[in-house]
């Protein structure tokens, strides 16, 4: 049985793209080439090794982040396979949050779209490395500089050219190594899994020579060794030039940018190279910070196996009936048989056993250290975003954010067999997926379940089909809506009832009144200690959080208002926190009701790709459905549409897209925020 290896060898990646752009591809050469997987399998044919669901092969597209371990160069890496559908961003943000640094694949064709912006910008928001490969070099209209411009402008990033595509299109058929001066050519009847340096043909030695200059240049911005160098014209060595670029890009100065076709097995080999020179281990990136659960003392967490241990379950999926929980260490160790203890919940917890994933077999492990990414089956009760720890040194590492689930749908079992397998299955989908919500709806009996979108919601009706075999009636998709008010509006209750023998009494009056949108809920208690004892305050409390949890008008939760407690009669003999709880919450529904309650309905940013052609039916579309246009860009013969729409109005909204587009128009969606239509 197996360890992990040396920190400081240990790669946790990510690959971000937008869909289509060669993720999937990739990742199988790279499978490939380290000599994992025996055979590439291609995404058309349905059978990539780590689009291992059903439902993913059908769709050609990846949902669930799979961990895969593979080893280049002495170095072990754990890619991480995120997923390119917006509706999945939530997988997307959890996995990034557990990664060293990223692989962003672009299209040479379409260059950075806008899925792959949202998720560079997430990843910048938790500060990862990355690397760019331009992929698709060999297709009718690739454009490496024009992608290059676009990683610049679009992202914000400074690109830093380390390879030169050699011939285009049809004729792609090697790259320039701008750190050796080499040209790479890969051989195709071994798939590329041979290659070759070779001098750089004589016709292509002026770009290289000119683009080597702009290299140099571009890092002495941010390096002061290459700076001396190059402003005294010396010659840099390869290793001092790897030095450099490796320091540039861990602190978040360059992205390094390289280039392939990884459908014709070209330029994956020294993808593999920058990521193992140029991405960064555990050790070379800040400690994470966590909290004592109990003092608040903040705890950094070091990449040491000899410290104590500090983990993060970042993602929880159902393998053969049983609880795979995929955990990143960030200090100390876990071992097989080991025990943990769960801060969050106060529990302890037995590691049965530890996996190495690969993405079609596991590989048993005895004990995993700092720095690595593993499955670890046996934790009962823990879940996604929560800390494992040694219990004698608690702490809690910051939770993963959530998105809000904004579409719903009622489900009802088709049989009587459906009913009893339904609630179990949806009970493990909920322990893997924190953004499946399912709730009863109690005046219809139904089943209702919410989620990020509908593809979100329908990929789980299918899984129920296939994986579990229960059939279910599914309704029409349904916006999930929050509930405010317009105005502040007041009330009183007085609670004065027996129940079982005893006298409970309690007297409140509250006042409800709106905040700014975005502002979340506050309540506010204006009454002192000796009018009511604080204990009864904190009932009425939690009598106003409980009464905001479903609003008056449709029990949606209440959002963006204050509840203030501005007047209470306190009897001593009489009093119970049980009365006062339940004025509180009647007094709020009262209020609310004199707020002039409305509802609040989900707004999505949505951006829409249109063929110049059929700009001005789309925008009279987009209007009709309430959108508000917030910029057009130009873009290679096309317009991108910025656009804010309501979500309730853009049910089947693809469809009609496409037919007012003749297919070519394309959109993806994201949840902004809670608003009045
Ligand atoms: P993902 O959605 O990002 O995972 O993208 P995939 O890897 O599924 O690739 C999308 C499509 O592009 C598939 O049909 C691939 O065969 C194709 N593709 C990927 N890489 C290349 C490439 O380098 N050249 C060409 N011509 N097609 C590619
Ligand atoms: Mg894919």
């Amino acid at each position: 049985m197996k360890t992990t290896a040396k920190i400081a060898n240990i790669r946790n990646i990510g690959i971000i793209a937008h869909i289509d752009a060669g993720k999937t591809t990739v990742t199988e050469r790279i499978l490939y080439y380290t000599g994992r997987s025996h055979k590439i399998g291609e995404v058309h044919d349905g059978e990539a090794v780590m689009d291992w669901m059903p439902d993913e092969q059908e769709r050609g597209i990846t949902i669930t982040s799979a961990v895969t371990t593979c080893h280049w160069q002495h170095t072990e890496i754990h890619i991480i396979d995120t997923p390119g559908h917006v509706d999945f961003t939530i997988e997307v943000e959890r996995s990034l949050r557990v990664l060293d640094g990223a692989i962003g694949v672009f299209s040479a064709v379409e260059g950075v779209e806008p899925q792959s912006e949202t998720v560079w910008r997430q990843a910048d928001k938790y500060k990862v490395p990355k690397i760019a490969f331009i992929n698709k070099l060999d297709r009718i209209g690739a454009d490496f500089f024009g992608t290059v411009r676009m990683i610049r402008e679009r992202l914000k990033a400074q690109p830093l050219v380390l390879q030169l595509p050699v011939g285009s299109e049809d004729n792609f058929n090697a790259v320039i190594d701008l750190i050796h001066m080499k040209q790479i050519v890969w051989d195709d009847d071994t798939l590329g899994a041979i290659f070759e340096e070779q001098e750089i043909p004589g016709h292509l030695a002026a770009d290289a020579a000119e683009y080597r200059d702009k290299l140099l240049e571009t890092l002495a911005e941010h390096d002061d060794d290459i700076m001396e160098a190059y402003l005294a014209e010396t010659t840099v060595e390869s290793d001092a030039l790897r030095a450099a670029i490796r320091k540039a890009t861990i602190n978040l100065k360059i992205v390094p940018v390289l280039c392939g076709a990884a459908l014709k097995n070209k330029g994956i080999q020294p993808l593999l190279d920058a990521i193992t020179r140029f991405l960064p281990s555990p050790v070379d990136i800040p400690p994470i910070a966590g909290m004592h659960p109990e003092t608040g003392e903040v705890i950094q967490c070091h990449p040491k196996d000899s410290d104590p241990l500090a983990a993060l379950i970042f993602k929880v999926s159902m393998m053969e009936g049983r609880k795979l929980s995929y955990v990143r260490i960030y200090s100390g160790q876990i071992r097989s048989g080991g025990e943990v203890f769960n801060p969050a919940r106060n529990e302890k917890e037995k590691i049965a056993r530890i996996l190495n994933m690969h993405a079609n077999r596991r590989e048993r492990m005895n004990i995993a250290g700092a720095g690595s990414i593993v499955g670890v089956v046996g934790l009962k009760r823990s879940s996604t975003g929560e800390t494992l720890c040694n219990q004698n040194h608690p702490v809690l590492l910051e939770k993963i954010e959530f998105y809000e689930p904004v579409i719903s749908i009622a489900v009802e079992p088709k049989t009587h067999a459906d009913q009893e397998k339904m609630d179990s299955v949806l009970a493990k989908f909920m322990a893997e997926d924190p953004t499946l919500i399912v709730r009863k709806d109690e005046d219809t009996a139904q089943t209702i379940l919410s989620g990020m979108g509908e593809l979100h919601l329908e990929i789980i009706i299918s899984r129920m089909l296939r994986e579990f075999n229960t059939n279910v009636n599914v309704g029409k998709p349904q916006v999930v809506y929050r509930e405010t008010i317009e105005k502040p509006g007041s009330a009183t209750i007085i609670f004065d009832k027996e129940i079982a023998g005893q006298r409970h009494f309690a007297e409140v009056s509250v006042t409800m009144a709106p905040l700014p949108r975005g502002s979340g809920n506050k309540f506010v208690s204006e009454i002192s200690n000796d009018i009511l004892p604080d204990l009864y305050t904190a009932a009425v409390e939690k009598g106003v959080w409980e009464s905001l949890e479903s609003g008056s008008q449709m029990g949606y939760p209440v959002v963006d208002v204050e509840v203030r407690l501005t007047h209470a009669s306190y009897k001593e003999s009489l009093a119970t926190e049980l009365a006062y709880t339940v004025s509180a919450s009647m007094a709020c529904k009262d209020a609310m009701n004199a707020g002039n309650p409305f509802l609040l309905e989900p707004i999505m940013t949505a951006e829409i790709f249109v063929p110049e052609a059929f700009i001005g039916d789309v925008i009279g579309e987009l209007n009709s459905r309430g959108g508000k246009i917030e910029s057009i860009e130009h873009k290679a013969g096309a317009q991108v549409i910025n656009a804010t729409v309501p979500l309730s109005q853009m049910f089947g909204y693809s469809t009609n897209l496409r037919s007012a587009t003749q297919g070519r128009g394309t959109f993806s969606m994201q949840f902004s925020h809670f608003d009045r239509n």
